[in-house]
């Protein structure tokens, strides 16, 4: 009998990489989607239209399916966006997840069946550091609505090992693909290349170029979290690449990629998309992941720049 997986967050680009692993791996995958807005990618996916915020139904679907495995990956995903609506990011973000933990260790005292709960947090609870590389020890100070709720579920993970639920909480840090939407600066970039590319578009706005990130392979992302549920003990995972590039950085690799050698004369600069408190420097120290997990990305900076570069000069 195949075993079974929840994920919140399936349509997302994570949980959609996510549930591809999974059923191909051979689980039986749940997936949370918004009531409503069922945009899984495939069928083989059993949805429940649940919003997280519903603490009632989202326990009762957590009790019925009993799942071996449990990806909380809901969320509103987008820092900028935080500051829209600080307080329902903390609930979907912050509440949402400490209810999602109470739910699963419910669940489990009930069912006497083991659940291994993964949590997707964030490098953006470490907010500013004054340290880098960070690691799972580097202390939280968030400086936005995003990274205040993200912390808040990241203590719980913490409260709820404590308690006996398995809960793995992953520290991420930015990872992007074809699945990433455009209103992260990532693929606004590489298809703004694209349409520029094509002759379809002579502008791209963006805000700080010297902004500096730590950007991965969202698969590979996908891959620490099920090696984090996998295994035997739960435990907090930085999962970064441990390389720190600029936006200028990403720019310059997505336009190559485009077949565009100078960026510079279509790439306008717009105060208006510089962010409030922008972190400067974050770069994640993934030790714990390799030596623990055995997990290491395995695609490079260039080469997940030129895969997204391809997907949007091909759509
Ligand atoms: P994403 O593409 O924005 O997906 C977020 C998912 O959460 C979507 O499926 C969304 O549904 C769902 N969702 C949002 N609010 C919900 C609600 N109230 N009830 C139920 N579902 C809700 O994000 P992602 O890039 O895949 O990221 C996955 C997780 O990793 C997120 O928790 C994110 O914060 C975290 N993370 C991501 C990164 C990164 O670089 N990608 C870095 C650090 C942490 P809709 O499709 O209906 O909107």
């Amino acid at each position: 009998m195949s075993r079974r997986a929840l994920i919140t967050g399936v349509t997302g680009q994570d949980g959609s990489y996510l549930a591809d692993r999974l059923l191909a791996d051979g689980w039986e995958v749940h997936g949370i989607v918004r009531p409503g807005d069922d945009t899984t990618r495939s069928a083989e996916i059993t949805t429940h239209e649940i919003d997280l915020t519903d603490t009632d139904a989202m326990t009762s679907v957590v009790r019925d399916l009993t799942p071996a495995h449990l990806y909380n990956l809901a969320a509103i995903s987008s820092v900028a966006q935080s500051w829209d609506d600080p307080v329902e990011v903390a609930r979907v973000n912050g509440l949402g997840a400490l209810a999602l933990m109470e739910a699963a260790w419910q669940a489990q005292e009930e069912g006497g069946e083991p659940i291994a709960f993964v949590q997707a947090s964030s490098a953006e609870i470490f907010g500013e550091p004054s340290s880098a590389p960070q690691d799972e020890q580097t202390p939280l100070r968030p400086l936005n609505p995003y990274g205040a709720a993200k912390a808040l579920a990241h203590l719980g993970a913490e409260v709820y090992r404590q308690r006996g639920l398995a809960v793995s909480s992953l520290i991420l840090y930015n990872h992007e693909s074809p699945r990433r939407p455009e209103r992260f600066v990532t693929r606004k970039i590489t298809m703004a290349a694209a349409a520029i590319a094509r002759g379809d578009q002579d502008e791209l706005r963006l805000g700080n170029l010297d902004a500096r990130r730590d950007w991965g392979w969202a698969p590979d992302y996908v891959d620490a979290m099920v090696r984090a549920a996998d295994h035997p003990e739960a435990a907090d995972y930085v999962i970064a690449t441990g390389e720190s590039r600029s936006v200028r950085d990403f720019v310059e690799a997505a336009f190559t990629a485009a077949g565009i050698d100078a960026w510079e004369p279509h790439v306008t600069i717009d105060p208006a998309f510089y962010r409030p408190a922008d972190a400067t420097e974050l770069v994640g120290r993934a030790t714990r992941a390799r030596e623990v997990l055995g997990w290491e990305p395995s695609v490079s900076f260039q080469e997940m720049v030129k895969e997204m570069v391809r997907h949007d000069l091909e759509s």
